[in-house]
C-alpha cells in the first residue's frame, strides 16, 4: 500500500515541478527528470540510477559545493530516466533532503512549525549567543538570506516568534504562500500570482523551521562578523 509520500506523488500527476526540477513521466510509466531550464535542450548527459542524483545535486555550474540543497543553484545539462515511482521518490528525496516527506505532512495537515526564536532558543554552544539577534537584525537577515532570488527556494512557513511575527516584513507575500512556485513569482516581480496557466504543477519545497545554516548566520550577526 503506497504510504503519504507515494500518494502525494502519485496525485502530482506529472508533468510536474519539483524545486528546480522538471519531471515527466512517459507512456511506459518511466520518469524523466531535467533542470527546469533545460527543457528545450536536446543535449544531455544521462543518468539511470537514483542515486545519481546524490551527485547531480552536489554541486553548482560552477563546480562550487552546495550546503543548502533547496538554494537555487542546481547544476544544469542533465536527464535522469527512472523506472517507477519508488525511484523517483528516492532520487527526489536526494536532491531535496526530507521536502517530500515535509510537504505529505503538511497536506495531511500534519506539519508542525516552529517559530526561529524556538530554534534559536534551543541551541546550545557556541551557537547559543545566535539567541540575541534583535528582531530588527532577524528581519534583515531572513530578507537576504532566505530570499528566493539567490538564497533559497522553500517557501517559509515559520514565524519569527510565538507572537506570529512574520519572518521578514521585507520579503514579497509570495515567499509564505505554499500555492506558488518560487521561481514563477521571481519571473513576475511586484505582481499579483500569475493569471496565465503555469507550464507545470508545482510541488513546494516548504520551510517548517529555521536551517542550521541560517542558525550560523544569526550568530555571525550578533558576533558582528
Ligand atoms: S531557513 Fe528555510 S528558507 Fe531560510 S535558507 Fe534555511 S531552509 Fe531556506
Amino acid at each position: 500500500m503506497p504510504d503519504s509520500i507515494e500518494r502525494c506523488l502519485e496525485s502530482a500527476a506529472p508533468p510536474f515541478c519539483f524545486g528546480q526540477i522538471l519531471i515527466r513521466k512517459t507512456n511506459a510509466g518511466h520518469f524523466i527528470l531535467i533542470h527546469r531550464d533545460d527543457e528545450p535542450q536536446k543535449n544531455l548527459e544521462i543518468f539511470q540510477n537514483p542515486d545519481d542524483a546524490i551527485e547531480i545535486a552536489k554541486y553548482d555550474d560552477a563546480g562550487n559545493y552546495r550546503p543548502l540543497k533547496t538554494a537555487p543553484n542546481l547544476r544544469h545539462g542533465w536527464r535522469l530516466e527512472l523506472a517507477d515511482l519508488e525511484e523517483l521518490r528516492r532520487a527526489l528525496d536526494y536532491f531535496y533532503p526530507g521536502r517530500l516527506a515535509v510537504f505529505a505532512a503538511w497536506k495531511g495537515g500534519e506539519l508542525k512549525t516552529t517559530p526561529l526564536r524556538g530554534t534559536l532558543d534551543r541551541q546550545s554552544g557556541m551557537y547559543r549567543v545566535a539567541a540575541k539577534i534583535s528582531d530588527a537584525q532577524i528581519n534583515d537577515l531572513v530578507a537576504n538570506f532566505c530570499r528566493s532570488n539567490g538564497g533559497c527556494l522553500r517557501t517559509i512557513l515559520w514565524k519569527r516568534d510565538r507572537g506570529g511575527g512574520i519572518a521578514s516584513t521585507k520579503l514579497p507575500k509570495e515567499k509564505f504562500d505554499p500555492g506558488i512556485d518560487q521561481i514563477q513569482a521571481l519571473e513576475r516581480p511586484e505582481s499579483p500570482p500569475p493569471a496565465t496557466t503555469p507550464v507545470a504543477a508545482t510541488i513546494p519545497l516548504l520551510c517548517q523551521e529555521a536551517c542550521n545554516l541560517l542558525i550560523a548566520e544569526c550568530r555571525k550577526v550578533v558576533k558582528g562578523k
